[in-house]
């Protein structure tokens, strides 16, 4: 037997001081204490394991659930909370049919394929989906699959560039030690980690003030024939910005009738796979471009989904060099997997089916109209408070950031601003600009299915109140530089 709470005067949970007070002085063994006493007891939070314990180290002794729950509970009561925060692109809210089915299956192991078949057809299913909405060729039978986020689904797909550049050149003889990879300098960090983990060289093409993305001309100068592909963003994290795909491809395309490198491309849509084709279906950004290879995107962004879901699509099956896939016998039948993970849960990828039959091509582009819709009034009433000059408003990702105009005052910075936000709960980060853009301080709002006008209305309270409060300051706040730039993505 496991004994796991030591005395009976503590079985349930409250100290003996407790029990002297309420008794006057007569003892009494917890069992019948329980009996008569039970109904006033409550809420008494004294409980066994309520003292002191061990942060760094496993305490020794156990305590009850209800004791545990609360201290971790009580604990991150303190981290801020998740509908104010505007600095997030992931998924904080789900309706309650998901949040159903959410923990109904937070037990089963995605990777269990035989023992879970339905499980296994409906991620299938999901590839499909996103192959057809994202125009691939022949969605039927091209590779894809879900990953825990798109950090995971690059490396895929940048390992796919990695290994195809390799295969080619091992065929015509060429060494195959020295490989580029080219995206601008306003990437996100996991292709920073993809080129440093995978001994692949970054070439940044900088961003700037007349042309804030990567331009084609910028991409022509960094290519060469060790380049195992070009990276483009839609919907870059620091602006929310669509960097110009179909562009980029003119230009490869141009420069391999002159001189026949073939320079495939991967888009990083993380956020834009789910916008893009609902809020600008005309845009030219996807599997239309025949030298778009590979796209991925985060199903817990703007897919939906609670956090922990990417996608990685190839255009057609022969895009996903063979050698890369494992096929798993020990799995049951076998199933041929190209991931980091093993282990993963599936019910972000149930709940990501759920989306798609739920909301429809109509519900999506609903959903994130609404998200633009408000993204563009607030962006609007930024532009129009004497202090800020618009960067940008909103109208590819439903983000949109500013700056302080210039000399508008030397008292206080959008660092300041953001931590005087905070103050009314909301999460909002400013940070520099990348390359060759880290003059400029920008602040950023991202704004999500679940952000109603209502509380945009609410924030922009709060904002002319900051403002306010700050431009009421007859001299600088002191700063500490080390402070300054908050978290962002
Ligand atoms: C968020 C993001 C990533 C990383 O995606 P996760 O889903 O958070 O792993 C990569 N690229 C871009 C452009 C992003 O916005």
């Amino acid at each position: 037997m496991i004994k796991t709470y030591s005395t009976p005067s503590n079985l349930f949970g409250y100290h003996p001081s407790n029990l002297s007070r309420l008794t006057s002085g007569k003892a009494l063994r917890a069992g019948t204490l329980w009996k008569s006493y039970a109904p006033y007891y409550n809420p008494i939070f004294t409980r066994n394991g309520d003292g002191s314990f061990p942060r760094f180290r496993m305490p020794n002794q156990g305590m009850l659930p209800e004791t545990a729950y609360k201290k971790v509970r009580d604990e991150v009561a303190q981290d801020g909370n998740v509908h104010l925060n505007l600095a997030t692109f992931v998924t904080t809210w789900m309706e309650p049919s998901a949040d159903r089915l959410y923990a109904e299956s937070v037990n089963k192991n995605l990777i269990d394929k035989d023992a879970y078949p339905r499980t296994a057809a409906i991620e299938e299913r999901c590839v499909r989906i996103l192959a057809d909405l994202w125009h691939s060729p022949s969605p039927h039978n091209t590779m894809g699959a879900s990953t825990t986020g798109s950090s995971e689904a690059c490396m895929l797909g940048g390992l796919a560039l990695k290994r195809r550049w390799q295969n080619a050149r091992k065929r015509q003889g060429k060494p195959i030690d020295r490989p580029n990879i080219v995206f601008s300098s306003a990437v996100q960090v996991v292709w920073k980690k993809f080129a440093n983990y995978w001994d692949v060289e970054p070439r940044f093409v900088n961003i700037n003030r007349e042309r804030p993305y990567m331009d084609p001309e910028g991409v022509l100068a960094s290519v060469d024939e060790n380049t195992i592909g070009v990276v483009p963003t839609l919907g870059v994290t620091y602006t929310g910005l669509y960097e110009p795909v179909a562009e980029i491809s003119k230009a490869l395309d141009e420069l391999q009738s002159r001189t026949g490198l073939d320079i495939p491309i991967h888009v990083d849509a993380a956020s834009g796979g789910f916008i893009a084709p609902f809020l600008r279906p005309d845009l030219v950004w996807d599997f239309q471009l025949p030298r778009v290879k590979s796209i991925n995107a985060s199903g817990h962004k703007y897919g939906l989904v609670y956090p922990g879901i990417g996608w990685i699509i190839w255009r057609e099956a022969e895009d996903l060099p063979e050698d890369l896939i494992f096929r798993v016998s020990y799995l049951g039948g076998n199933m041929p997997t190209f991931a980091l993970s093993f282990s993963r849960p599936s019910a972000q990828v149930l709940l990501q089916y759920y989306n798609f039959l739920r909301l429809g091509k109509d519900g999506y582009y609903k959903v994130q109209k609404a998200s633009q819709s408000v993204a563009q009034f607030l962006s609007k009433a930024i532009h129009d408070m004497e202090p800020f000059e618009l960067f940008t408003d909103g109208s590819d990702l439903p983000v949109f950031s500013w700056r302080l105009k210039e000399g508008y005052t030397s008292n206080w910075n959008l660092y300041d601003l953001s931590r005087r936000l905070r103050s009314f709960g909301w999460q909002v980060p400013a940070y520099p600009l990348p390359p060759d853009m880290e003059n400029v301080t920008v602040m950023r709002v991202v704004i999500r299915n679940g952000f109603s006008m209502n509380l945009a209305h609410l924030f922009l309270m709060n904002l002319i109140q900051a403002v306010s409060f700050l431009n009421s300051l007859d001299r600088p706040i002191p700063h500490d530089p080390k402070r300054d730039i908050s978290f962002h993505h």
